[in-house]
């Protein structure tokens, strides 16, 4: 007799449910020490069919970067192989011609694909490397100078910036962030707390429903400079751009708001004066260059955004 796939052995988890608050009745029952809710994010091949329909490759390469713009939110999809990297791009190249538009009005959608490729190959090239700064910070600053303890302020949401208050709660309670609103944080938390990038990155590993942990790790050090050749920073106009100043005008330390300032008072501000910030010296450790492979080179080339 063969078994019948749908039923459940005796330990499983039932796979079907009622309504999604029968999920999450059994969720909150089964993990009695998990907090919050159920993401709004639905998982299944369903689920990212419908959003790999609502992709507009056009709308996303003039909007990307705003909060607001076209993403695909495809990411948790693309990450538990639901999606695969080539169908999205087939579909984006479908979308062109179906919409009679322009190889080009393709290409950033393509671009950021192609991305997640590649961090997923400097993984497979570096190995479990990844958790370790590939190269010293161009910051000026000593790595053992950075706190390897998360503050609780921001693990808890209560820094009292709106920006990375809410970032922090979208990221608790939906395991999904834009990825402005990641650089930023990310940005926030290396060079304006001063915390090792290891420590953001586990604490979004342990919340992001697309959590990966070449994508994540080598962006936070990308952000922090242990693999670029100079660190992301940020300024308030920046971030007000960005998200249509939805946190500045509701945020009650606008006046004290520790991103207002121009790039150039900033980086005098967090960073110890050294020629490497503005330069392109491309200083590697030996570590780095002994391993004479070029991936990191490749790192040095990512787009400024
Ligand atoms: C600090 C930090 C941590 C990050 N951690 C992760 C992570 O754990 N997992 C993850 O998948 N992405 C990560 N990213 C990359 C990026 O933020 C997300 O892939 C993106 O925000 C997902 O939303 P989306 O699907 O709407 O992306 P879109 O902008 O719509 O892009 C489409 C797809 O392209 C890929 N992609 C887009 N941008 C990037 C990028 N910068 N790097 C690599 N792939 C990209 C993703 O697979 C994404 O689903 C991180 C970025 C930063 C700055």
């Amino acid at each position: 007799m063969t078994a019948d796939p749908a039923q459940a052995s005796p330990g499983d988890l039932p796979k079907r449910f009622a309504s999604r608050q029968a999920l999450e009745t059994l969720l909150t029952t089964a993990f009695p020490d998990a907090e919050g809710s159920l993401s709004s994010v639905q998982g299944g091949r369903k689920a990212a069919e419908r959003q790999l329909r609502q992709m507009d490759a056009k709308r996303y390469g003039r909007s990307r970067n705003h909060l607001a713009g076209a993403v695909t939110r495809l990411s948790p999809y693309i990450r538990h192989g639901v999606l695969t990297l080539a169908e999205v791009r087939d579909a984006v190249f479908q979308q062109l011609k179906d919409r009679q538009l322009q190889r080009d009005d393709g290409s950033k959608l393509i671009n950021e694909l192609g991305w997640r490729d590649f961090w997923q190959r400097m993984w497979d090239d570096l190995g479990d490397g990844i958790h370790d700064d590939q190269e010293e910070m161009k910051t000026g600053h000593d790595a053992a100078s950075y706190s390897r303890e998360l503050p609780d302020d921001i693990r808890e949401g209560r820094t009292g910036l709106t920006c990375m208050d809410r970032f922090r709660d979208e990221l608790v309670s939906s395991g999904w962030l834009h990825n402005h609103a990641r650089m930023w944080m990310a940005g926030y938390l290396v060079h304006w707390r001063r915390v090792h990038w290891k420590a953001g990155a586990d604490w979004f590993l342990e919340h992001l429903l697309d959590g990966d942990p070449s994508s994540n790790h080598l962006s936070w050090q990308w952000v922090a400079s242990s693999f670029s050749h100079k660190p992301y920073f940020f300024n308030r106009g920046n971030l007000e751009r960005y998200s249509d100043g939805r946190y500045c005008k509701v945020c009650s330390s606008a006046e004290q708001c520790p991103f207002e300032g121009s790039y150039d008072q900033l980086e005098n501000q967090l960073f110890a004066p050294q020629p490497a910030i503005r330069t392109n010296s491309n200083r590697r450790t030996n570590k780095t260059r002994d391993r004479g492979r070029g991936g990191a080179n490749a790192a040095l080339a990512r787009p400024k955004r």
